[in-house]
This record gives structure tokens, sequence and C-alpha cells, in this order.
């Protein structure tokens, strides 16, 4: 089957990419000629993710899903959350976003946070939500090069390493979208 992932983001489309079985082909934006930015106004990670599903379903008819993705941090009673995208600012990029929670994490012990994803898929008109999430903490410092967003100052539980010192594969086994594709992918087959 065919699916369109709608997102403008080329690390998440190379990390699901990798994740679904060869009987899903995944299709970017691009492959439909889709060249807008997708709307993002909701206030939760399932309004978004919904809402850019729906765009892309609603105008371009296309089997698809989508996903909405917001770091966590305990101590900072929450947040980013659903703001993590612009968290130092709009039009800000993630080195601005990653220095900020540096900051304003500055003498604080607790580093505890977590990652939520939530995947909206609509097929044939029918939506679905899927959820995965991944415990970690924040670091003091920047490590890694790989991955995007967030991932060099994220440790995930059980680990000595960043998402950033990790390749696409091993942060896929355990990251919050690995798991919730995971899930979109048992309940299509
Ligand atoms: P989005 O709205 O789902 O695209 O993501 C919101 C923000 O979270 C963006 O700044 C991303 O860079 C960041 N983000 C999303 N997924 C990840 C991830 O797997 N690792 C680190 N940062 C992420």
């Amino acid at each position: 089957m065919k699916l369109v992932f709608a997102t403008n983001n080329l690390n998440k489309l190379s990390e699901i990419r990798d994740l679904v079985p060869t009987g899903i082909e995944i299709l970017s934006l691009r492959d439909i000629n889709c060249n807008e930015e997708l709307p993002e106004t909701n206030p939760t990670l399932e309004g978004n993710a919904l809402q850019k599903a729906k765009y892309i379903f609603d105008n371009y008819g296309f089997n698809c899903f989508s996903d909405d993705t917001g770091l966590e941090i305990d101590a900072l009673n929450g947040e980013p959350g659903v703001y993590s995208a612009r968290y130092a600012g709009e039009d800000c990029k993630s080195e601005d976003n990653m220095n900020f929670v540096l900051e304003k994490l500055e003498g604080i012990n607790n580093r505890t946070a977590k990652f939520r994803t939530v995947i909206a898929l609509i097929v044939d008109g029918k939506e679905t939500l899927f959820e995965g999430e991944c415990k970690g903490r924040m670091t003091k410092i920047k490590s890694g090069v790989d991955g995007f967003g967030y991932d060099p100052i994220f440790i995930p539980n059980g680990y000595q390493l960043t998402f950033a010192e990790m390749n696409k594969v091993e942060k896929g086994v355990i990251s919050h979208r690995g798991k919730a594709i995971k899930r979109l992918v048992g309940f299509l087959y």
C-alpha cells in the first residue's frame, strides 16, 4: 500500500522509512507535489497531527499519516511540549531551542523528561491515532551529530548516549516515533 507521510522534515522521513515493512511504500510531500507549509495551529499534539493529515487527505486525496512530537521536561512543567519547534521564538533553529532549554535548566538537578509522539493516520477517510513515548533525561551539554532537533541533549533511560550519538536504527528501536510507528504498522497488518 502507498501512504503519504505528511512532513517536510527529511530526518523524520528517513527514520520512518527505515521502520516500515517493504509492503508499505512511503511517499513524501515532494512525491505528491505538495510544496506548501502544512497548517499546525492546534494547542495539542493530537490536534496538530490530525490537522496535518486531514490537510493532505482533503486537498490531495491520498491515504496518509502525520506525526507531531513534543519534548516534555518535568522541571519545566512539561515545557516545551507542543511548542517544541519554536520554544526559543518564531523561526528559531534547533541550536537556539537547545540553548534555551539548557539555560532554563541551569542549576536544576531534576533533568527528567520525555519525548511524546502522536501519529494521525487517515485511510479512506477513517482517522486513527497512535502514541509513543520515550523517557529519559536532559544533559548539561550537547553531544553527538546525528539525528535532529533536541537529540544532542537527550539521553534515553537505560543508555549513556544521547540520541544524537546513536544511529537511526538504534534510535528507532527505542524512540517515541519508533514506538508510535510500530503501533501503526501493527494496526495495518
Ligand atoms: P514537530 O512539530 O513534530 O515537527 O516537532 C517539534 C519539535 O520537536 C521540533 O523542534 C523538532 O526538532 C523536535 N523533535 C521532534 N522529534 C524529535 C526527535 O525525535 N528528536 C529530537 N527532537 C525532535
